[in-house]
């Protein structure tokens, strides 16, 4: 079967600096994949070139076996590519409701009006935030403010998710419960590219991990192997 998403020589170049150096990947439908590895391996980088917020230096990237490798973020989120940031980045100006209605708008699925009031309000009731898309971004605790983030990015129906540490930052219980939200966007059969550091989630998540280092793919396989690996490992601790 096609993949949803597929890598391939994927590259990154920022000046001298190699970023991101021929990643080669795919993501089966309905497929949750670990992006992992330790800080600086490039994996923020990875989704900016998914996402088209960076142009790619080399490489193919394809959504359902068609190249979107050199199309800007909008007609990438268009296609049915949707993420959240490692630095949340919402409309300040924007009520809750209104940031969660932009994703609908700007999404896979172009939604208008009520059509799209009534998908983010359906949105905001997944993540948690029910009842509270009147409220202003800005009145928002650092977990919620998360929350509005991932379900902009579902109010678009989105062939697949990008999220970028999602779950970092989190206290312990708040941890739970993110855990529990993305496993139950897993058992809706989504297809989400997990970037995370926080071994449990990855554990639980992830039906595969593809482990970057220094810009470059040093292994790839089920959380329990790449965990195991000794490659993994000593990137890691950093020797
Ligand atoms: P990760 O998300 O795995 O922590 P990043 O993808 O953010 O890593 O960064 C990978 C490397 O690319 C780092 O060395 C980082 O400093 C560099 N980098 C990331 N974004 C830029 C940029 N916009 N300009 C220059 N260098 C960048
Ligand atoms: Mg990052």
């Amino acid at each position: 079967m096609t993949p949803v998403l597929s890598l391939r020589g994927v590259a990154k170049r920022f000046g001298g600096l190699v970023a991101v150096n021929r990643m080669d990947f795919d993501v089966a439908e309905h497929e949750v994949l670990g992006l992992i590895g330790p800080n600086g391996s490039g994996k923020s980088t990875t989704l900016n070139l998914i996402s088209g917020a960076f142009p790619v230096s080399a490489g193919t990237i394809s959504l359902r076996g068609e190249p979107v490798t050199h199309l800007p973020p909008q007609d990438i989120a268009r296609r049915g590519i949707a993420r959240t940031f490692q630095l949340v980045r919402l409309l300040p100006s924007m009520s809750v409701l209104e940031n969660v209605m932009a994703g609908a708008v700007f999404g896979h699925r172009r939604r208008w009006g009520h059509e799209a009031e009534s998908v983010a309000e359906a949105m905001l009731e997944k993540v948690g935030l029910g009842g509270r898309g009147h409220m202003a971004v800005g009145q928002l605790t650092y977990i919620d403010t998360k929350r509005v983030e991932l379900a902009r990015a579902l109010a678009g129906e989105p062939r697949v998710i990008l999220l970028d540490e999602w779950l970092a930052g989190l206290n312990p219980t708040e941890l739970e419960d993110g855990i529990r939200l993305i496993r139950s966007l897993r058992d809706e059969g989504r297809t989400i590219v997990l970037v995370e550091h926080v071994m449990d989630a990855i554990r639980s998540l992830c039906d595969r991990c593809v482990v970057m280092a220094s810009g470059s793919k040093i292994a790839e396989g089920t959380p329990a192997e790449v965990l195991a690996d000794p490659d993994v490992i000593r990137a890691y601790l950093g020797d």
